[in-house]
């Protein structure tokens, strides 16, 4: 398999002879306005895609989208991506696919099977206290099939028991985490730390971990460069695989 970083949390994933596109965020640079009430109020995306958007779509076999924020699934992905393309998601947001036109969407209640893979849904906490409540639900997606490793794609959450129990059921081999550390005005982060992430690594010290979801969004405030640095001090920088926009990610071991 390999997975590439398109931008922010889209990814491109070949998994299994399929290409699964996760989580498309395709708008143009500055098309939207700041996250309200966060800091560092600049339009969103941050930057633009390292490739057009209708390259990005190109020879896509199914849509995973984790919980519809519009720095995961945007208006340009709506416009650009086929609409009888199988998209999948939490049952919470089936309404919005099929509303938005798209003809063969599968809500994952538990798990669900696509041409020989295994999609589960798991969960997460994309915050704490209220602004959590406010902010669910979303997913994240463990992709399984034979002769593949087992990657779980953990979706807009923090450190958190739904993340152990996740790491603890699936083991999986990839674990592919939205850092950014993103956050408003007032709380606390709702996406993962530094910290959030060598929770992980320590939880799974066998996983390669693949760290995404920062530089794009305007209150994704860790950098990759920050990342890295604490990553270095805790030991586990060997672990994590921090790609820039459009890199791809060779998993293969
Ligand atoms: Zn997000």
């Amino acid at each position: 398999m390999r997975l590439r970083l398109i931008r922010h949390a889209t990814l491109v994933v070949e998994y299994a002879g399929e290409t699964v596109l996760i989580d498309p965020m395709l708008d143009d640079a500055g098309a939207r306005p700041a996250i309200q009430n966060s800091p560092n109020p600049r339009n969103n995306p941050l930057l633009p895609l390292p490739i057009p958007a209708e390259e990005v779509v190109q020879g896509v076999d199914a849509v995973l989208v984790t919980h519809t924020h519009s720095d995961h699934w945007d208006a340009t992905a709506q416009k650009v991506i086929s609409k009888p393309l199988p998209l999948y998601g939490q049952p919470e947001d089936e309404q919005k696919f099929d509303s938005a036109g798209f003809t063969s969407v599968h809500a994952i209640q538990t798990t669900a099977k696509y041409n020989g893979i295994e999609i589960a849904r798991t969960g997460g906490q994309h915050g704490t206290g209220e602004i959590a409540k406010k902010m669910a639900p979303v997913s994240g997606f463990v992709l399984r099939s034979s002769g593949e490793p087992t990657v779980y794609v953990a979706g807009d959450t923090i450190w958190c028991p739904e993340v152990e129990d996740a790491l603890n059921r699936f083991q999986p081999d990839i674990v592919v985490v939205n850092a950014g550390g993103a956050r408003f005005l007032e709380g606390d982060p709702i996406t993962m730390t530094a910290d959030d992430v060598i929770r992980v690594c320590r939880a799974a010290p066998n996983a390669q971990v693949v760290a995404v979801h920062m530089e794009a969004i305007n209150h994704c405030l860790l950098t990759r460069g920050d990342l890295a640095f604490q990553l270095e001090a805790a030991r586990v920088i060997h672990q994590v695989a921090i790609p820039n926009d459009g890199d791809w990610v060779d998993l293969n071991r």
